[in-house]
């Protein structure tokens, strides 16, 4: 076999192999086979050679045998008299780069690793392979890939991220024509952005959210271009202003809550087993020791450190004549977080025109606190038991939960009042009317958002102004402030409308920041995110040998 073939193309050749079977390493030993140079400083060819030296790289291994590569490089004379280098070494680029110690083909395969699993455990994937490489080495060579050229789209959407949740934010530029991330900035400034637009001039239409800092740094950096207000976030504001309307008539919503419905099962009300348990027993035998330590004559100190109690315990016993049972530390558990919403799951979350993430956000947004695991589990035990067990009245998966009523929350009613007519059940529908009628300003309220929210979703723009009008002159202070709100943004409010652009998609690209930061154990540098989420795949080795 040609030992040539082992190595990437270029103007070299393979002198001789040596294989050392004691210690596992095979050793090329290379040489350039080129008769001139060019200097790297005037770029001037040269063929007067000046001395050789040797190198020693670290290469690919080869089934399980490191390989090293002894490469003989030449030092060559500068002869030109304009140039200041007057001596130079040959490079070989497509085998290593000047002054490292390991093959190019080793750098790129450590910065791939090292993109996709991050330092940490890309170092143990090399190690593996039979590469051994400290973590800082992996980060340092990440840190070196060449970020592709982006492109400046036409139509940007821009978010913001958190890189330390209420510490420091982010921004993410996406291109959402071609659905790519195009870049990351540090924080979420209007200069930020300002200067990032200024340097990529042609954009045309920019989908924002409704924070001012992005509307002023997009209005300085491309102000040619549509603004459109993110509808996720009108959504948002829109239901926050309902919350807070809500939140005034707490008192109606409770008596709502309060009115018996008919398909409200019993809840169970939990036995307490603290007062007999062996705890307990034993606390009790404490309790009428200490007293009677107490009835000898002894002092607080004296008896804390009989039986080693706490003085304030000590104390405690004393001043009162019977021991009360303790207090449970009682923790929601997930199971009873999601219990009141089972119902609401086994209607719609067995048809299969949802994924789980949705239906979680559709739970959160009525007030569940729990997470998105505890629902991808309960959902699963639905699935995996029999087809008749589906039916909600039948099913009891994930332990016997009973199915409380939700709290009627004002952020829980804002949903019921907000939501589309075939998100409900009939008896969450009949619920939402009962609200209307319970104080004339949340039937006003409610009648008005419900009106914007449909605007957004049929994307009806010549009702946008009539609309707009109303609300401003509504004597409901909390829809007056929001409709305000989109006075000041009105052009781009409108756009939204009009317009079928909107921040969705980079949600899910903010997902992937924060999958790729979890990954980096949340210790992730600004640097190296952007990178990892920027960079390109490398061409594979296989394609770089050929
Ligand atoms: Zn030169």
């Amino acid at each position: 076999m040609n030992p040539r073939f082992l190595l990437p193309t270029g103007s070299y050749e393979v002198e001789a192999t040596q294989i050392d079977p004691d210690h596992g390493v095979v050793c090329l030993r290379v040489k350039s086979c080129s008769t001139q140079s060019q200097c790297p400083c005037c770029e001037q060819l040269s063929q007067r050679i000046h001395s050789h030296y040797q190198r020693k790289l670290k290469d690919l291994p080869c089934s399980s045998h490191a390989v090293q590569i002894v490469l003989n490089v030449r030092r060559f004379f500068c002869d030109n008299s304009a140039c200041e280098q007057r001596i130079f070494t040959e490079r070989l680029p497509e085998l290593v780069a000047p002054h490292a110690r390991r093959t190019q083909r080793v750098v790129t395969l450590m910065q791939q690793i090292g993109l996709l699993v991050g330092g940490s455990a890309s170092v143990d994937v090399l190690a593996y392979m039979g590469i051994t490489i400290s973590r800082w080495t992996v980060l340092r060579d990440v840190r070196k890939v060449a970020l592709p050229a982006s492109p400046t789209p036409r139509v940007l959407g821009v978010d913001d991220w958190a890189l330390r949740r209420g510490h420091r934010y982010g921004t993410v530029l996406v291109d959402l024509e071609a659905g790519q991330v195009i870049d990351l900035l540090p924080d979420r400034e209007a200069d930020t952005l300002a200067q990032w637009l200024q340097t990529h001039p042609g954009i045309e239409i920019i989908s924002r959210d409704r924070a001012g800092a992005y509307a002023d740094g997009a209005k300085r950096g491309a102000s040619q271009a549509i603004q459109v207000a993110d509808r996720w976030h009108l959504l948002k504001n829109l239901g926050e202003a309902l919350t807070t309307l809500l939140g005034q008539h707490r008192r109606l919503l409770k008596q709502l809550d309060a009115e018996p419905v008919k398909t409200m099962p019993s809840v169970q009300q939990p036995t307490n087993p603290s007062s007999t348990s062996p705890a307990f027993e034993r606390r009790l035998v404490r309790f009428e020791r200490v007293r009677q330590l107490r009835d000898d004559g002894l002092t607080i100190n004296a008896i804390a450190a009989l039986i080693q109690l706490d003085r304030k315990t000590v104390r405690k016993y004393l001043n009162t004549e019977t021991l009360a049972p303790q207090r449970p530390v009682r923790r929601q558990s997930q199971t009873t977080k999601l219990a009141p919403y089972r119902d609401y799951l086994l209607e719609r979350g067995l048809d299969g025109q949802r994924t789980v993430r949705q239906l979680w956000r559709e739970l959160r947004d009525q007030g569940y606190t729990g997470g998105l695991t505890t629902v991808a589990t309960f959902l699963a035990a639905v699935r995996r038991s029999a087809p008749e067990a589906t039916q909600p009245s039948k099913v009891e998966p994930a332990g016997q939960m009973a199915a409380p009523m939700v709290k009627l929350t004002p952020r829980r009613a804002t949903w019921l009042l907000l939501a589309r007519a075939d998100q409900l059940t009939p008896d969450q529908h009949q619920q939402a009317q009962r609200l209307t009628q319970l104080h004339p300003d949340i039937a006003h309220g409610a009648m008005q958002a419900q009106a914007f929210a449909r605007l957004l979703r049929e994307r009806t723009v010549e009702a946008f102004d009539a609309w707009l009008e109303r609300s401003c002159q509504s004597s409901v202070r909390e829809l007056r402030t929001f409709a305000r709100g989109i006075q000041r943004d009105y052009a781009a409010v409108k756009a939204a409308i009009s317009l079928p652009w909107s921040n969705g998609m980079v949600e899910g690209f903010v997902n992937r920041i924060k999958f790729v930061k979890r990954q980096m154990f949340g210790r992730a540098r600004f640097d190296l995110l952007r990178i990892r989420l920027l960079s390109r795949p490398a061409p594979s080795l296989h394609q770089i040998r050929t």
